[in-house]
């Protein structure tokens, strides 16, 4: 089989010349090199995929070091991994020396040695992802495919490589749910079999690479039908015995992705996955998945403001005690919670989702109009004096008492002269 018609089809020519000079110069240092891994199974499924993996025989790191010197590119090398990045200005190449691995225990990172485009594909994790595509001039677009992955991409099937796969890396289990979900495909019946048998393997696998796989799954279209279909496995109570993938997880990660504004949609995701999580249950999780200090703070969060919803239940409730009230969360966090919150009419939490939205559609961006270059201008001292007339100038806007500059103008005249009898926190701060 020959895939050179799909390669000038779907890949863009400047990507294409560029991998064409690459293989070019390996050549010259009597080298090759091949497209490996989703590439060539998305070439054959003719889906859209930039993201290029190539696999040298040979030494990567050097040829990319020459590919570097004489192009615009910018290298990234692990000689200790040989591998190495090229970032060009509009797309990015990861090229890794073809290689033999070895487990000297399950979960444990391989042992590496160089080797032949074949060794390199028998360390791959399913037969659709254990194929190449050769970019040398004499057989380009020739298919390497050792381990029938065109048939089982044809007959719709995750398949690994043998049965000792999933022991070797229980990761897999998780990259397998993800591609069954993302094509639509079956687990072969013996993957099936040993997946099954191996979840336990999961204690093996530390926390990085399992948040690792997270965030992959966390990148998909519909990231919920790998969640439930992982819960239905007994995958995700490997992880944590709280986690659950049902039909609110479902609903709910559906309603993040139409937000407007989302930020990072993936630490969303984890916010909104712990949500039924105990004070307990986060600790544990966060310390299982070493989660970064930033994501561990909105998650908790999410918790935290969870436990204070019933404060923003009151329809009296004006602009500014909403404002005080959630500006100390993390935004993440604010986002998570009116998206769990319901927005249904009639359910009893719709007024708490009105001011969860309110803040992060039109409170968090009030700003007064005077600064305080121009609050010293009307005579207002810098200091302590200055942030309480700013504050109350805030406070007087984000409730509509003041409007333009001129209604602020006079607000901050009248308090110089007064001596702040009140506080504007409200009393909860
Ligand atoms: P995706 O479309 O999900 O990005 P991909 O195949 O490009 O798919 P990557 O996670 O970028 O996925 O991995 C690149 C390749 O490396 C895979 O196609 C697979 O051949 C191999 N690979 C990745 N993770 C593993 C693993 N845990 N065990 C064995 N092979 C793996």
């Amino acid at each position: 089989m020959n895939l050179a018609r799909q390669i000038e089809q779907y890949l863009p020519q400047q990507l294409l010349e560029l991998v064409k000079d690459i293989s070019g110069q390996a050549a010259e240092r009597g080298e090759k090199v091949y497209l490996v891994g989703g590439i060539v199974r998305d070439l054959l499924l003719g889906y859209p995929n930039f993201d290029l993996d190539l696999v040298v025989e040979g030494d990567a790191v050097k040829l990319a070091q020459q590919v570097a010197e004489t192009s615009q590119a910018r290298l990234l090398a692990h000689r200790r991994f040989g591998t190495a990045k090229l970032r060009y200005e509009k797309f990015t190449l990861d090229l890794a020396t073809a290689r033999k691995e070895t487990y000297a225990r399950p979960g444990a990172l391989p042992a590496v040695t160089p080797g032949a485009i074949k060794d390199d594909l028998i360390r791959r994790d399913f037969s659709i992802n254990a194929m190449a595509v050769s970019l040398a001039s004499n057989d380009y677009g020739e298919l390497v495919d050792p381990h029938r992955g065109k048939s089982d991409l044809e007959h719709r099937l995750i398949r690994i490589l043998h049965p000792g796969s999933f022991s070797d890396d229980a990761t897999r289990i998780l990259r397998g749910v993800c591609y069954e979900q993302r094509f639509g495909f079956e687990f072969e019946a013996q993957t099936a079999r040993l997946l099954k048998r191996d979840i336990t393997m999961l204690d093996t696998i530390s926390g990085d690479r399992i948040r690792h796989e997270l965030e992959h799954i966390f990148e998909e279209n519909r990231p919920e039908l790998v969640i439930k279909r992982l819960d239905e496995l007994g995958v995700l109570q490997r992880i944590n015995p709280s986690l659950k993938g049902d039909s609110w997880i479902a609903e709910k990660f559906d309603r993040a992705r139409h937000l407007k504004k989302p930020a990072q949609l993936p630490s969303l995701y984890f916010c909104l996955l712990i949500y039924s999580f105990s004070e307990r249950d986060i600790e544990r999780f966060l310390a299982r998945l070493n989660i970064p200090a930033k994501l561990s703070r909105a998650m908790r969060d999410t918790l935290r403001l969870k436990a204070r919803l019933p404060l923003l239940d009151k329809s009296s409730l004006k602009p500014s005690e909403i404002y005080y009230l959630l500006r100390e969360y993390e935004l993440l966090a604010i986002q998570a919670n009116a998206i769990a919150s319901d927005e249904k009419e009639g359910t009893p939490s719709l007024i708490v989702h009105h001011h969860l939205q309110l803040f992060l559609t039109k409170l968090r961006y009030v700003r007064t109009s005077l600064d305080g270059e121009e609050l010293k201008r009307l005579g207002i001292s810098a200091g302590p004096e200055m942030g309480k007339v700013l504050r109350i100038l805030h406070k007087a806007k984000l409730d509509g008492e003041v409007r333009t500059r001129a209604d602020e103008k006079n607000l901050a005249l009248s308090l110089k002269a007064r001596d702040f009898p009140t506080d504007p926190e409200p009393p909860w701060e």
